[in-house]
């Protein structure tokens, strides 16, 4: 046959994961073919707990170096952080055009300029039905529902077949935007033969389906009918369905709505800009102006829905926020999942909001979320569409892609042609040639971790955080507070290695610790019985002093103990 001589001609077509597969975040594919390499999302992973003083992971890039160093082309799936948040990182090595939807590449944009980089004539913007020429890459794109306007599924036309990636998506009906799946071209796919198919195996545990964006509407639209106050709602600042949701119900019960936090003021002006979000005249106000309002003409969407410190909620909870402050009328609506490891920071800030009688509204006492990942028949539906010669599962941990595997096997297990199932983990070489497909061997991955002190900078150096290390060392302050009165016990204690400054590097130290003392002193008793308030504050606050007394940013990593 024709076409198996072609193939058994053709170069093999290798697929790399470099994050996302074994963890959530940090989303990666790096696929070759010849001398042409892509790469498919470029992600971040928020840090756990226990990498104080990271502010971000990112894959490492070690295997692009195998492969020549360079990419032709970075395809974006959609515009969420553990899709985008690594683009400043892997820029540098993009030659080629850096392909996403409008509103995808508008995030880009927003996020890489305080990187000091701009994609300029990278940058190419396509809509669902678009089709690039990479190397041997015929790259197309299928419009997919999720939590965030504007994602598509990428459909890679190579010379061992097609593959299809979904990227992040649950079958929504009925979208906000009118814009659902595609799911006829998924099964036009299907039908002319379908090599490999990456799927989304966030939700695979979940039976049934996962629902509309729209089926929050009826919770929110008790909570806007009975709160007598302030109403604040967190999200995630790319929510931007949860948004317009929030404002057309603000317009319905004569309330203005005030954006809270950099990144929801960001993304909403942003969004209401290329027309994703619309926000009718007068609805508006600025969060300067929400201490002067009443609290029942107002509700704010801020940013804190993970309980990170740094963010709006969590200085609201404590009462130190600027413009916002709430007591026993108003309500707060925690409009997101819990991102397993933000549990304890999120409970944190529910109890101070209960200290300050607030009402917490959450998704275990009203429908007010709904996940942006199909369940278990949503996938099983796209199974049947596609059905493809190979399954790789990817975006979940193990067990996800593990049970995503089982799932494949009760929809196509009966076929003539079942789906075989390749249960790749992040480095594992996924290779299809003439003889199929298959795991060949493991490449080097890892994780990079940056601190934020050194955005600004970004190179290739930017990349190895032990460089940063080398450079400039790590200082560890140590502080001791009561658990209950928030009382520091003694002094400040400030160990550091590899850092020395030039002169009197005894002397910045301990003038380090009477600092930290001070200003420690002055917290809030809240802010002092909040370790994770505590941590970010010390960290913020001896990265200037030493920034300022040394010229230098060591990577700072506090230590809280509470006794
Ligand atoms: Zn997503
Ligand atoms: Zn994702």
């Amino acid at each position: 046959m024709s076409v198996s001589n072609d193939t058994q001609a053709a170069p093999a077509v290798d697929v790399v994961p470099l994050g996302g597969l074994g963890e959530f975040g940090l989303n990666m594919l790096a696929v070759s073919c010849g001398e042409t390499t892509i790469l498919i999302d470029a992600g971040s992973m928020f840090p756990e707990a226990g990498l104080p003083g990271v502010d971000l992971v990112v894959p490492a890039l070690d295997y692009l170096d195998t492969r020549g160093g360079r990419v032709a082309a970075l395809v974006l799936t959609h515009g969420h952080e553990d899709h985008i948040g690594g683009v400043p990182y892997v820029l540098p090595r993009v030659d080629g055009p850096v392909l996403g939807t409008a509103f995808t590449l508008a995030l880009v944009e927003n996020k890489i300029e305080e990187h000091g980089l701009e994609l300029g004539a990278r940058a190419r913007v396509i809509v669902p039905g678009d089709r690039v020429r990479v190397g041997p890459f015929e790259i197309e794109f299928i419009r997919v529902t999720h939590s965030i306007p504007d994602c598509v599924a990428v459909v890679l036309h190579t010379p061992q077949g097609v593959l299809v990636h979904t990227g992040d998506f649950k079958i929504d009906y009925t979208p906000l935007d009118h814009q659902p799946t595609d799911l006829g071209r998924l099964a036009e796919l299907g039908a002319a033969g379908v090599l490999a198919l990456f799927a989304d195996s966030t939700n695979v545990d979940r039976p049934g389906v996962t629902g509309s964006e729209t089926d929050v509407r009826d919770a929110f639209d008790e909570v806007f009918a009975t709160t007598e106050g302030k109403l604040i709602v967190a999200s995630f600042a790319s929510s931007v369905y949860r948004m317009q949701l929030i404002v057309d119900l603000a317009a319905k019960f004569n309330r203005q709505v005030a954006f809270v936090g950099r990144g929801m003021q960001e993304n909403s002006q942003i969004a209401q800009r290329l027309g994703y979000l619309r926000v009718p005249t007068g609805i508006a106000i600025k969060d300067a102006d929400v201490s002067s309002a009443r609290g029942r003409d107002i509700v704010c969407l801020v940013t804190g829905s993970q309980g990170e410190p740094q963010a709006a909620l969590s200085r609201i909870a404590i009462d130190d926020h600027r413009h916002v402050s709430l007591g026993p009328d108003d309500t707060v609506v925690l409009s997101a999942r819990a991102i397993p490891g933000n549990e304890k920071a999120i409970g944190r800030v529910i109890n101070h909001l209960a200290r300050r009688q607030v009402e917490v509204v959450t998704e275990d006492t009203r429908h007010v979320h709904v996940s942006g990942h199909g369940s278990v028949d949503e996938l099983k539906l796209v199974l049947s569409l596609v059905r493809p010669r190979y399954l790789i599962p990817v975006h979940g941990e193990f067990r996800q892609l593990a049970r995503h595997a089982r799932v494949a096997d009760l929809v196509t297990g009966g076929l003539p042609a079942p789906t075989r199932v390749l249960l790749a983990e992040d480095g594992h070489r996924v290779r299809f040639d003439a003889e199929g497909g298959r795991l060949l061997d493991t490449v080097p991955t890892g994780r990079v971790l940056i601190d934020g002190s050194r955005t600004g900078a970004v190179d290739d150096e930017m990349l190895r955080d032990r460089r940063h290390l080398a450079a400039d060392g790590l200082v560890v302050p140590v502080v001791v507070v009561n658990r209950q009165t928030g009382r520091r016990e003694g002094a400040p204690e400030i160990v550091a290695r590899g850092f020395v400054p030039e002169t009197a590097a005894g002397d910045v130290l301990v003038d380090g610790a009477a600092f930290l003392a001070a200003a420690i002193d002055g917290c809030s008793v809240e802010e002092r019985t909040d370790e994770g308030l505590l941590k970010e504050r010390i960290r913020g606050e001896l990265r200037r002093f030493l920034k300022k007394r040394t010229g230098r940013r060591p990577m700072v990593l506090p230590v809280v103990m509470e006794i």
